[in-house]
């Protein structure tokens, strides 16, 4: 569905190309300051991503247990109920967008020689059921991260007209609901018990480690559930307008109200999505934009100046760091900018 959508999207932004051209060239200055911005930033992910994986790799031993997992939260998650007892690989490379990754022939390779795969779930990984097939592992065991969590079936709202396409889009949705449960930290909780539970149940050598770990992790998920309560319940109600379709479990949980303009990150906003965007601004008289960081949005940067709203980053987490404490740093500046946005 991510993906139908997304060529949508490319198709109108072709149709729309002269319009473009006319707000992009009025805007060239702009785009210049925040592109320099957003280039510096990326450079810099890279080399904390590169010094991480050496470290990673350092620890390597073929003796331990093979663990996959499909992309960033997966490993996170996975990495801190593993700890140093298992070798803990991702599939889909950092800098990749998940929502439309191809697999590779190495991570087929990688699949045929797994003992353990963890995935997210919920279509999210739907490059994996190929993939899967053509490994032919049948000692593979699956862990889905996100059993048993109840799903939002509906995609937030999303300010566009329903044609005939769109419904039909819409059926794919509800089979799966939308996938971003790992946004919630109550629900990261759920997702880092079925791993552990899933590790526990395929290496029951080293449960002791995956229990402790684990429990370290779930108590720190509770402290910053606790505080994204007592930090959002001062603003209740609160409207916030994003262009990545990533956050309605973190609106429902703490009674806010997400609405995505795109569902998934685009490197361009068309022309029309900017319409959308302007005329959810003026509906919910919002006081902040929220974007992806690492895309790049000039167009919505200059859309953000216009209309002297506020931008500041959301991040879904689909890219960031390995450290398994990353989640908790990006998270706590998610609350911060929620928290600024929302005010
Ligand atoms: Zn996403």
């Amino acid at each position: 569905m991510y993906k139908l959508n997304r060529l949508k999207s490319r198709k109108n932004l072709l149709n729309s190309w002269k319009q473009q051209i006319i707000v992009i060239t009025s805007l060239f200055v702009l785009s210049i300051a925040s592109g320099c911005t957003q280039t510096q930033e990326q450079t810099q992910t890279q080399e904390k991503t590169e010094s991480n994986s050496i470290q990673s790799s350092s620890v390597s031993n073929s003796e331990k247990t093979q663990i996959l997992t499909t992309f960033l939260p997966m490993y996170l998650f996975t990495k801190a109920v593993a700890g140093d007892v298992a070798n803990v690989e991702m599939l889909v490379p950092l800098g990749t967008d998940v929502h439309d990754y191809q697999a590779t022939p190495d991570n087929v390779k990688a699949i045929a020689t797994a003992r353990i795969l963890v995935k997210n779930g919920l279509g999210m990984e739907e490059f994996l059921k190929d993939t899967v097939k053509n490994a032919e592992n049948t000692k593979l065991i699956e862990i889905d991260a996100s059993k048993g969590i109840k799903v939002i079936d509906e995609i937030s709202p999303v300010e566009e007209v329903k044609d005939h396409d769109h419904d039909h889009d819409h059926k794919h949705e509800h089979a799966e609901g939308n996938p971003h449960v790992w946004l919630d930290p109550v629900l990261a909780k759920q997702q880092v018990i079925n791993i552990r539970d899933g590790l526990i149940n395929a290496d029951p050598a080293n449960k002791e480690v995956y229990q402790t770990n684990a429990a370290a992790y779930i108590q720190e998920l509770d402290k910053l559930n606790n505080e994204f309560q007592q930090t959002l319940s001062k603003t209740p109600n609160c409207t916030f307008i994003t262009f990545h379709d990533a956050f309605p479990y973190i609106a429902q949980r703490y009674n806010l109200k997400q609405v995505a303009v795109v569902q998934i990150p685009e490197d361009q906003l068309s022309p029309a999505d900017i319409q959308k965007a302007i005329s959810a601004v003026k509906k919910y008289n919002v006081k902040a934009l929220f974007s992806e960081p690492g895309i790049d949005n000039k167009l919505l940067s200059s859309l953000s100046q216009d209309l002297k709203l506020t931008m500041y980053p959301l991040k879904s987490l689909e890219n960031g760091e390995t450290n398994p404490q990353y989640y908790f740093q990006a998270m706590r500046e998610n609350l911060q900018n929620l928290e600024k946005g929302c005010k």
